[in-house]
């Protein structure tokens, strides 16, 4: 994804004048294949938003996709469509991704359908290869939604998304609407698919204790901008934006000093992004140029990437 932006006009009240939201505001990424990356941020972030634009549902008022070498093609022509069908994805909320009338079986051979994948046999067998591969029993096929728990109907979204075998797979908040107790779980099968199956993962949660148990990368977004990206041990114990540290200061922790950073101030507003850096007023170690002038994500030597004038890669080897 390179320098994606996504703004709405939103109406405020009955008569209210419209407002301009920037829900994602240039946002660039790499995801490599087979590998997952972590995307993490307060609700309104734009993290989501991001993940529409990735796969297409949503078209970006600047900047690009590239999937697999190509440009993303405009959204329903026959090119799109070919692409999409490598992608797929697995939202929060199970029973809304699933409809009602359709048992199991029929939910999951329906991509196979659209896209024309194999006889009414193959089918069959895929769609019985897929329910094993999930942890569903063959006999819960002919189950309908409603007939199943949250965690066994999150497992049907993820075998229908697995089933024209997806080279992106775009989970957003996978685990947010289920159990706590089943959410462990459903966590360990998604890494076990992707083992099996190959393909990259962009994982889009509020949890940063989530992301970093399957991303070998993280993304940090504030009020839509990428504000430091990296491994995820670099952002646990040696994070470098403000932001990221008051993130990372919230996860208990016994064996790690320090207390939690609490931020001050407004809650992230995008119909008001503030001037110069989007974090500014509420960083505690804010200085004069933070309020007019924007840091830009730069690339640091040990491979991450940080938008904070404090955090630039001149700046630390002059503090060095
Ligand atoms: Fe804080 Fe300034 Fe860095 Fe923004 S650029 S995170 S306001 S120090
Ligand atoms: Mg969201």
């Amino acid at each position: 994804a390179r320098d994606l932006v996504r703004r709405y006009g939103m109406r405020r009240g009955l008569l209210g004048r419209s407002v301009d939201i920037t829900a994602v505001a240039g946002v660039s990424l790499t995801l490599e294949r087979g590998r997952t990356l972590g995307l993490v941020g307060e609700s309104g972030c734009g993290k989501s938003t991001t993940g529409r634009m990735v796969l297409g549902l949503e078209t970006p008022d600047a900047g690009s996709v590239e999937f697999e070498g190509r440009i993303m093609p405009p959204p329903g022509t026959a090119a799109w469509r070919a692409m999409r069908a490598r992608m797929q994805m697995v939202f929060q909320d199970p029973l809304g991704a699933l409809d009602r009338r359709m048992n199991v079986a029929a939910q999951i051979a329906e991509p196979l359908e659209i896209h024309g994948i194999g006889d009414a046999a193959a089918r069959a067998a895929r769609v019985e290869a897929l329910l094993r591969n999930v942890g569903l029993r063959p006999d819960q096929a002919l189950r309908y939604p409603h007939e199943l728990s949250g965690g066994q109907r999150q497992r049907v979204v993820m075998a229908r998304a697995l089933a024209t075998e997806p080279a992106l797979l775009v989970c957003d908040e996978p685990i947010s609407a289920l159990d706590v107790s089943i959410q462990a779980q459903v966590m360990n099968l998604l890494v076990e698919l992707q083992a099996e199956h190959g393909m990259a993962v962009l994982f889009i949660s509020h949890d940063l204790r989530a992301v970093r148990q399957v991303s070998e990368r993280v993304a940090v977004m504030y009020l839509g901008t990428i504000v430091e990206e990296g491994t995820p041990d670099a952002l646990l114990h040696d994070a470098q934006h403000p932001y990221t540290r008051a993130l990372v200061s919230a996860i208990p922790h016994p064996g790690r000093g320090g207390n939690r950073i609490v931020l001050q101030g407004d809650p992230p507003n995008p119909a008001a992004r503030p001037s110069g850096c989007p974090f500014h007023p509420r960083c505690p170690v804010a200085v004069a140029r933070c309020s007019t002038e924007a840091p830009s994500l730069r690339d640091h030597p040990d491979g991450r990437r940080v938008a904070c004038h404090l955090a630039e890669p001149a700046a630390i080897a002059k503090a060095a």
